[in-house]
């Protein structure tokens, strides 16, 4: 099949939490379809913000869930962190790193030195590390109130854990906005150097971003200006998609990574077989039967074409298995 979704793209970039796995598992079917991609020729990559494990580290999760990878195929926001400051620092600079020994060792591989002490640091960057302390917080205010440039390896407000959402990364990175009234430079999605990384290690043309979370997956595809496909198996929901600002709204929609191999055309936001859906003000109504992703699909474009809609009128069992109902 010529038309399938794959077909159309010469590398595959997949977030990894709620996308390729989730809660500790595997999403079902991605293990056959990552392969389906390899046999295709098709170049997969694994992009993740979470700076606080190496490429070698997320490769052997990866393969332990089933999912065979190889360090060379990941690429991580602490990696896009090193390289932003690889371009303001000379070789051999040192930097503060708040972080783990996985990002200290992306910035020993850029040629830098890293440091626990604002004394001569030229740089601070930041990655989440369980570990962290006041003092680290302290370094880093130092630091950055001598105005050395400040990278944070991302802005993830939480982190998703079995015990639910905890502080991420960003949210140590406010406590440092807040104590110094600085901003960082933010290497990964939404913003666009890890995104513009990750093309550049896969070699990548024409490249196809999927992901599950609008705010930073689809939102860093559409700040790079690359088609996305948006998955329903983590973060965001149909709900947020109905809602997404242009900044954020993929190229394409599926229930999960499985669909690269179905066909491109069915995928797209835009009016389904089956489904009819009326504007009537700010309020949408929905008839036909068929597939609830297809009615999504519907959905979006009428509510994207004309502002969102306050509502969904009706109660279309669709709607309930989209979790749109009420
Ligand atoms: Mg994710």
């Amino acid at each position: 099949m010529a038309d399938r979704l794959l077909d159309g793209y010469d590398a595959l970039l997949f977030d990894l939490d709620g996308t390729v796995y989730r809660g500790g598992r595997a999403v079902d079917g991605a293990a056959d379809t990552i392969a389906a991609a390899r046999a295709n020729r098709t170049t997969v990559r694994f992009v993740t913000n979470n700076a606080s494990r190496s490429p070698l580290q997320v490769a052997e999760h990866l393969t332990g869930l089933g999912v065979p990878a190889e360090p060379t195929e990941i690429s991580t926001s602490a990696q896009a962190a090193a390289t932003v400051l690889a371009e303001r620092l000379d070789k051999g600079d040192e930097v503060l790193v708040l972080g783990t020994s996985a990002l200290a060792a992306e910035i020993t591989a850029v040629g830098l030195v890293p440091v626990r002490t604002a004394k001569s640091a030229k740089a601070v960057v930041q990655g989440m590390a369980p570990e962290l302390s006041w003092r680290d917080l302290a370094e880093a205010s130092i630091a950055i109130n001598a105005g050395v440039p400040w990278v944070a390896c991302n802005v993830d407000r939480t982190l998703p854990t079995d015990q639910g959402l905890l502080p991420g990364n960003g949210s140590l990175v406010h406590a440092l906005q807040y104590a110094t009234g600085h901003h960082p430079e933010v290497a990964g999605k939404p913003a666009t150097p890890l995104m513009v990384e990750s093309v550049k290690a896969a070699r990548a043309k024409h490249p196809l971003v999927i992901g599950d979370r609008l705010d930073t997956d689809i939102a860093g595809a559409v700040a790079t200006e690359l088609d996305s496909l948006f998955v329903l198996t983590g973060a965001s929901t149909a709900r947020d998609l109905l809602r997404a600002a242009e900044t954020e709204r993929p190229s394409y929609v599926a229930a999960d990574l499985t669909a690269i191999t179905a066909r491109a055309a069915d995928l797209t936001i835009g009016p389904k077989p089956g489904w009819d859906v009326r504007r009537d003000g700010d309020e949408l109504t929905v008839s036909g039967d068929g597939d609830p992703l297809d009615l999504l699909r519907s959905l979006c474009a009428a509510s994207w074409s004309h502002g969102a809609p306050s509502r969904i009128a009706g109660d279309h069992p669709a709607l309930s298995k989209l979790g749109l109902a009420g």
